[in-house]
């Protein structure tokens, strides 16, 4: 029976689907051993540094992937980094396919004056900042001003302008970086602004997060009726189903009556952001609107405009994107999630994608090329295995415990190296 060797980069659950469809197709005539490459220190991808802590039921997929991870010929390789400490040629020399699953990490820019300014950042370095990932540890995220201004219409956007409103005791039994916690609970910000170049028809929240906003204990939620009402007209009678769930949803935020609270989450639709002000750093975001110029003070603008990926050598891209025709690369290359597709779909409409590609990829393979694997070329790196990972995840956990949080994440490289014995 063939017995094929694939490699998988990235750890995030488009990897993960990925492997769980490889595990699916093994039977009497084929099997699999899947070595799964991650550059940090822990897996999970945008599950551990990108979903928002307030909303830990999400991350309950990660228990999926620890099945997966806890399977027969399942390896973690992880703190190992394709492109600085193994190349993607010495993958594709090894292996029967590899199967890039890097992800989408770089922020989109808006390319407007004034955007490098001091208070001017990205959410894709803002909300790693807030979940622990080692790498934005200190991120200069200042805080001290009252109004804060995120740019974009997404769920990212929404959820960085949640975490800025937010009471921040709020966050306590939540695993935000405990330095993300203490920065939030000295912010002077308690007016956000959320800000759509576009009108509500147009947005792309989704509405089980909008419908979630006016639960929000101690801030409040403020929509224009004439904004969306203006929306529906516009929409027509026979508006497609998640434009009509949106609207709905939109609707009852703005006719929710105003509370008192000392914190404000308020939507601005048709702004196109022209121009970020400021010296030194950011003062205001002058924006183009039907009505003219508007001028916004602020002392922190965050832009959630889409990611694009982070190249590695050896991958094709364009536009933001590993080239490919239906998730094959080149020779035995193949891509999968948000480094395949962009930025787009929850972590289920990776599962879906990912079969697909495996499909093809299995129906590729002829016979096994038998090259070894990569454990004897980082003979050179501390490699976090499965088994050591699950030491981390086991110290973070009970480091938790005592303070109701499902774990306390270490953010220190160094510190998470600590808890696997390394
Ligand atoms: C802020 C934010 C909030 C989100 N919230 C939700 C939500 O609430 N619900 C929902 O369903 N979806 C949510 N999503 C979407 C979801 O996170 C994505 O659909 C999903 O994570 C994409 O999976 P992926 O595996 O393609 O990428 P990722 O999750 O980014 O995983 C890629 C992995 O590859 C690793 N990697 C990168 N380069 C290398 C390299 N050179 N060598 C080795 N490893 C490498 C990375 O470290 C990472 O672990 C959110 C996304 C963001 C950005």
């Amino acid at each position: 029976m063939p017995h094929f060797k694939v490699a998988i980069v990235g750890a995030g659950p488009a990897g993960y689907f990925a492997a769980q469809a490889l595990q699916n197709l093994a039977n009497e005539e084929q099997s699999f051993s899947i070595d799964m490459i991650e550059r940090l220190p822990t897996p999970w991808g945008l599950v551990r540094s990108g979903v928002a802590p307030d909303h830990p039921k999400i991350k309950t997929v990660s228990k999926v992937f620890e099945k997966i991870a806890n399977t027969e010929n399942f390896r973690l390789f992880a703190n190992v980094e394709v492109g600085a400490d193994i190349t993607v040629a010495q993958l594709q020399e090894k292996y029967d396919a590899v199967i890039i699953a890097t992800g989408s990490s770089i922020g989109k820019k808006l390319g407007i004056p004034g955007e490098e300014l001091r208070g001017s950042l990205s959410a894709a370095v803002f909300v790693p900042w807030y979940n622990a990932h080692p790498d934005f540890v200190g991120v200069d995220t200042p805080l001290d001003a009252d109004t804060a201004v995120v740019i974009g219409a997404g769920n990212v956007a929404m959820d960085v302008a949640r975490m800025l409103a937010l009471e921040p005791s709020e966050l306590d039994p939540t695993d935000t970086a405990d330095h993300a916690i203490d920065a939030l609970k000295k912010s002077n910000i308690r007016k956000v602004y959320i800000s759509a170049r576009r009108g509500p028809e147009h947005a792309a929240f989704t509405s089980p997060e909008l419908r979630e906003l006016p639960k929000l204990e101690h801030t409040n939620v403020v929509m224009r009726k004439e904004d969306i009402e203006a929306a529906i007209v516009r929409a027509g009678s026979e508006p497609e189903k998640d434009v009509k769930s949106n609207l709905d949803a939109m609707l009852l935020i703005a006719e929710n009556p105003k509370s008192e609270h000392e914190r404000t989450m308020e939507f601005l639709f048709q702004h196109t952001p022209k121009e970020i002000l400021g010296t030194d750093r950011v003062e205001g975001v002058i924006y183009s609107t039907p009505n003219g110029d508007v001028t916004i003070k602020c002392g922190l603008v965050i832009t959630a405009i889409g990611y694009q990926a982070q190249g590695i050598v050896g991958v094709p891209y364009e536009n933001g994107k590993v080239v490919n025709t239906d998730g094959r690369v080149n020779g035995n290359m193949y891509v999968v999630g948000w480094a395949k597709r962009g930025p787009s779909g929850v972590i289920g409409t990776n599962k879906s994608d990912a079969a697909a590609v495996i499909e093809l990829l299995v129906s590729d393979l002829k016979s096994p090329k038998n090259a070894g694997d990569i454990s004897e070329l980082l003979s050179h790196k501390v490699v976090v295995t499965q088994e050591l990972w699950q030491k981390i995840n086991e110290a973070e956990v009970t480091a938790g415990e005592p303070k109701g949080k499902p774990r306390v994440k270490s953010v220190e490289r160094t510190e998470l190296l600590k808890h696997a014995g390394l």
